[in-house]
């Protein structure tokens, strides 16, 4: 079996287009126009990079950009001095904080004072929780949110199904765990103290590696014809590698592409997430 691919270009492409129109219609009836601020503390380039195409992204559809440097000795006060800015100004829907920030800023104090409805990755505990009672109006994170997106679009059924994620962390592995289980998953969430991982992910109808070790995932430990969500950015030789071993795409069903499934997914949500912010803030 060779799997099918859960093409993230693609069903972001989708995406953008919906956005977009959307955006358009409402500007066009005389409502106000989505705006992302971005905000990146020190002068990393692989981070610089990221904020850039974001940036791209948002204009594309139609979204307002703004974009905050800061330099790399800013302490904690002065980010949080800008977030509350931010957070009061009435032009800006949504911001984003590019992380990591560099090790001085305590990124929990920033996180806790942005505004929830502000927060288009979710991290807020307002927005986290919300997602774990399984209660509307919270903010669903990028990454987890993609992933579900990318299933749902690709025609892989999540309510029912065994859904499997390996990793736990509050940024990827917990939030997707959640959200498959409001999908009627029934959902097993693994890490490194889970005892026979295999024995988890073979039992996998859709199984989500995200673990951020190359290789973890051999074919073996793979059911057939399972959905398989590759979320992992390893590097291998300048390359970028996931956690799946070789021949994984011969048992799965369907598969993610590294790069090009979750990544693009990502991007799209953020986008996504602030259209939503606009609209939950003014209707
Ligand atoms: P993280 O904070 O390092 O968490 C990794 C998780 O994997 C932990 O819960 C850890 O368990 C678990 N784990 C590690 N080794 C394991 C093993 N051998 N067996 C079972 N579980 C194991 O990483 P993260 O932030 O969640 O990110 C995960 C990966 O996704 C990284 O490669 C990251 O670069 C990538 N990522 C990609 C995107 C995208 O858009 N494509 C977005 C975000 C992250 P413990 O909790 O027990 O330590």
């Amino acid at each position: 079996m060779t799997a099918r691919v859960l093409d993230g270009k693609a069903v972001a492409r989708e995406i953008y287009d919906e956005v977009g129109k959307a955006v358009s219609e409402r500007t066009a009836r005389g409502g106000t126009r989505p705006r992302l601020a971005t905000v990146l503390v020190g002068a990393d380039p692989a981070s610089a990079k990221y904020v850039e195409l974001k940036q791209r992204n948002a204009r594309s559809v139609g979204i307002e950009t703004e974009d905050h440097r800061l330099p790399a000795e800013t302490t904690t006060e002065e980010l949080l001095e800008l977030t509350r800015r931010l957070n009061e100004d009435e032009s800006v829907s949504a911001i984003l904080i590019q992380q990591p920030a560099p090790r001085q800023i305590d990124m929990r104090r920033v996180v806790f004072a942005l505004d929830p409805v502000k927060d288009v990755d979710g991290f807020h505990p307002v927005n986290a929780g919300l997602i774990a009672l399984g209660l509307p109006g919270g903010v669903e994170p990028c990454t987890p949110a993609g992933i579900i997106q990318l299933l749902e679009r690709s025609g892989v059924t999540i309510e029912g199904a065994n859904a499997v994620v390996v990793g736990r962390s509050n940024l990827v592995g917990k939030p997707t765990a959640l959200l498959l289980l409001k999908r009627n998953a029934t959902v097993t969430l693994c890490h490194t103290k889970t005892r026979d991982l295999a024995a988890h992910t073979r039992t996998a109808d859709i199984l989500v590696a995200a673990a951020g070790r190359i290789h973890l995932i051999g074919k073996e430990m793979v059911k057939p014809g399972a959905a398989v969500v590759d979320v992992s950015t390893n590097w291998e030789g300048g390359r970028q590698a996931g956690d799946l071993g070789p021949g994984v795409e011969t048992v799965a069903g369907w598969l993610t592409p590294n790069p090009g499934g979750v990544g693009p997914m990502t991007r799209a949500m953020l986008i996504k997430n602030t259209y939503e912010a606009e609209v939950r803030r003014r209707g």
